[in-house]
């Protein structure tokens, strides 16, 4: 059996470098502390086994072989009449796979893969290194995007593990619902259509703060992925697909958005307009001086109200018999450490490239000059690249 390529399942935005955020490399956990884990599991749940609960037992199996976990999961029940599973890490290799019996009670056999095969994609996929989510809004919304786009990764895993679209979305549907047949009927589309309400009212914003996308989200970037060129060749379907990888992680990542009502990407669009501004007022000062030509490439990047804040602040610099260039890296300072993703920030670095490349062809700039002051504002936002000015 081929070796599963996880790379192939994995959303592109499960990254924790997309959105600046560092990781422990490994979970570490002592000895006492791994002890206290097994020993709550085994004392608040059963241990799902052959002789206990021998259908789950089987599908435990099944999703075992197929993903080639050996002895790296252990599986639990727990008496608990909310709809949930969830994935431990109890040791740096290996997992708790806990699901409550209320799911059991709501889920057939291949929905249940479904779910057992999101929580050990959370196992595969070391989503145990990411730092933790609260649930209160005030910290770094990037981290709560990428909880979101780590839940896509696995609901894919999921799909990956049963390989029946029906039952996955079934399974969402009963989950959002608390029913099951003869209270609830599967129209997958009716369900998915209450997505297009959301988008309607132009998406809720208040879900930049929450750790899950919605269900609709979910359903739809799961058929997504059924359509996609990784999922069709994992079924040995070849030329068939609908999206090709970047195509359906784009999509998806659009959908989130839409679902948000921009709300993030707003946040992230005002960020990158900021720290813009202000690393091309460095790069054109780093010569020591400031121009008529300087101001005026920087007024049709910022505009008349940003290219007279910025004048006011060199000018009164000026006249303090200040340094004109410290006053501005102060400002850098205080808003170099942003959250702005790592394609933003990329972004941002190609385009200082091209000012860079003005600025010597218009205002006198040495390019030896600005390649030093480039490396720095990019070494600065934590973007590891090597600096080209091509004129
Ligand atoms: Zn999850």
């Amino acid at each position: 059996m081929s070796k599963i390529n996880l790379d192939d399942i994995r959303f592109i935005y499960d990254d924790p470098k997309e959105y600046s955020i560092t990781i422990d490399d490994d979970y570490f956990q002592n000895d006492s502390e791994i002890r206290n884990r097994r020993l709550r599991l085994s004392t608040q749940g059963l241990k799902i086994s052959k002789e206990l609960f021998p259908s789950i037992y089987k599908i435990t199996e099944k999703i075992n072989e197929k993903l080639n976990l050996e002895e790296e999961i252990t599986y639990f029940i727990e008496p608990n009449s909310f709809h949930n599973a969830y994935c431990l890490p109890i040791s740096s290799k290996e997992s708790a796979v806990v699901i409550n019996s209320g799911l059991v009670e709501l889920l057939n056999d291949q929905e249940m893969e479904f779910i057992i095969g999101h929580e050990i994609g959370h196992h595969l996929f070391s989503h145990k290194n990411y730092p933790k989510v609260t649930i209160d809004g005030s910290e770094n919304i990037g981290l709560k995007r990428l909880s979101q786009a780590a839940e896509i990764s696995v609901d894919r895993m999921g799909l990956y593990c049963n390989n029946n679209l029906d039952a996955c979305i079934n399974c969402m549907m009963k989950i959002a619902s608390g029913l099951k047949p003869p209270n609830i009927n599967f129209d997958h589309k009716t369900f998915i259509n209450q997505l297009k309400n959301i988008v309607d009212l132009k998406g809720d914003r208040s879900q930049i703060y929450s750790t899950h996308p919605m269900i609709f989200v979910r359903a739809k970037a799961l058929i997504i992925y059924s359509e996609s060129e990784p999922y069709q060749q994992s079924i040995n379907l070849f030329k068939q697909f609908k999206h090709t990888k970047k195509e359906m992680d784009n999509y998806v990542n659009d959908l989130i958005s839409q679902s948000e009502g921009y709300a993030y990407d707003e946040e992230q669009t005002e960020e990158f307009n900021s720290i813009k501004m202000w690393a091309e007022v460095k790069l054109m000062i780093s010569n020591n001086s400031w121009t008529s030509s300087e101001k005026k490439i920087l007024e049709k990047s910022i505009g008349i109200n940003h290219l007279n804040k910025i004048d006011d602040i060199i000018k009164l610099s000026n006249q303090a018999g200040l340094n004109p260039v410290n006053e501005i890296n102060k400002k850098w300072e205080n808003i170099k450490n942003s959250s702005l993703t790592k394609s933003k920030k990329e972004k941002l670095i190609s385009e200082l490239e091209i000012l860079s490349k003005e600025l010597i062809v218009m205002c006198n700039h040495k390019q030896e000059n600005l390649i030093e002051s480039l490396s720095k504002i990019s070494n600065d936002l934590g973007i590891n690249k090597t600096i080209h000015i091509n004129l």
